[in-house]
């Protein structure tokens, strides 16, 4: 996520609960993107720092807890620039030109600037930020979908180009080597009801046979299991969309809830702030008095009894407000209380963590030095697929 600032509950509903959510059962790494937000807003670098600080809070208030989830800064792992400027060898400008948002911001650009070199490339550091973890999944929105897609063919192509080198026969020689007899009968066997009678479940048992094969390393066990499905190796793993409906919650004068449209209840306001704001939200046009009935569906009001409210409250809304029996103020109260009790805990949190600015330093410190660790084996296999080793001198 691009560092915001505090957060509001369009970022609640639309991103920060699915976050929470997967982060249950899945090992999640989450960061700020600042050099992504370098690619539009150069203008005001004293708020970068303050603004990382202040989502980061946000993330922890929410329920992200950084003992079981990797929080960290993009600029403090180097690894991400530099498997970004690898990739970019291999990346045909025309993949980038044809990015929705590049052809968007350029047929609305005005000026030079908007359109700079980082900008175009942007989509391949978003690659290099999601393929440096190997990341199985990631979770987007449908408007990212090009964007998760193009990483998924950059994979590609590189696995491509460098999976199958010179090398691949000789490290399958050496992985064949480490089996013994009785394993190298199994693989063998399975080898051939996958090819041969082409049963795809020989590959699923194939593998688990690798999985358990001891001292033959993920290298050498890469190498069989692509031999087996008669691919190169796969270095770079592809990772798929994690598509989660979320709710949409517009914001408070109907458009889309943005800092910038100034239309947000964020995740720090207190309940008069709230209030205040919700009371003052646009409602049905067609209601300018209280005795003229409305329609919910034409209200942006609904759509968050939508996500807040119980069935009771809703059909409540529903037939009070076609037959003008209740108020927007009525229908607009009826929302506070369990606002209220999402943000009140969240609110408790943040305070806290805002008034120890260290411990969120502490928390992005150890964030990056784990980010760090995982990222190095993935860029080192990429640099040596590309001729470039660090280690031993090279
Ligand atoms: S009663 Fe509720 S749903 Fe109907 S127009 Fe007013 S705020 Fe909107």
């Amino acid at each position: 996520m691009r560092p915001t600032g505090a957060l509001h509950l369009g970022h609640y509903h639309g991103v920060l609960r699915n976050w929470v959510a997967l982060a249950q059962d899945h090992d999640c790494l989450y960061f700020v993107a600042d050099w992504h937000a370098l690619t539009t807003r150069l203008d005001r670098p004293e708020e970068l720092a303050h603004h990382t600080r202040e989502m980061v809070i946000d993330w922890i208030a929410v329920g992200l807890d950084p003992t079981r989830v990797t929080l960290f800064v993009q600029s403090r792992v180097p690894a991400h620039a530099e498997l970004h400027l690898l990739l970019s060898m291999i990346v045909p400008v025309g993949w980038l030109e044809r990015v929705p948002t590049y052809k968007e911001l350029r047929q609305a650009a005005t000026g030079e600037e908007t359109l700079s070199y980082g900008f175009l490339g942007y989509p391949v550091l978003m690659s290099a930020d999601v393929l440096l973890y190997g990341a199985a999944g990631v979770p987007v929105g449908e408007d990212q979908l090009a964007h998760l897609e193009l990483t998924r063919e950059i994979a590609r192509r590189f696995n491509d180009l460098y999976g199958r080198g010179p090398a691949f026969a000789a490290d399958l020689e050496r992985a064949l080597g480490r089996l013994d007899p009785a394993e190298r009968h199994g693989y063998d066997g399975l080898l051939r009801a996958y090819r041969e009678r082409g049963e795809e479940e020989a590959l699923t048992r194939l593998e688990a046979l690798l999985a358990a094969v001891a001292g033959l390393g993920g290298d050498g066990r890469a190498v069989l299991a692509a031999a087996a499905r008669g691919t190169g190796r796969t270095i770079l793993r592809e990772p798929r969309p994690l598509l989660t409906p979320t709710p949409r919650l517009p914001g408070l004068d109907g458009r889309k809830m943005s800092k910038s449209y100034g239309n947000t209840i964020t995740l720090r306001d207190d309940p008069s702030a709230v209030w205040e704001k919700l009371r003052t939200m646009v409602t049905d046009p067609a209601r300018v008095r209280r005795t003229d009935p409305g329609d919910p569906e034409k209200c942006p009001v609904w759509a968050w009894h939508l996500v807040y409210s119980d069935a009771p409250t809703r059909d409540w809304v529903d037939r009070g407000c076609r037959t003008a029996g209740i108020g927007c103020l009525d229908c607009k109260k009826k929302l506070l209380e369990p606002i209220l009790r999402d943000l009140e805990p969240i609110r408790a949190r943040a305070q806290q963590l805002a008034a120890r600015p260290g411990e969120v330093e502490d928390i992005l410190e150890e964030g990056g030095r784990r980010a760090r660790a995982r990222a190095e084996p993935v860029l080192e296999t990429v640099r040596g697929c590309l001729g470039l080793r660090r280690r031993g001198g090279g």
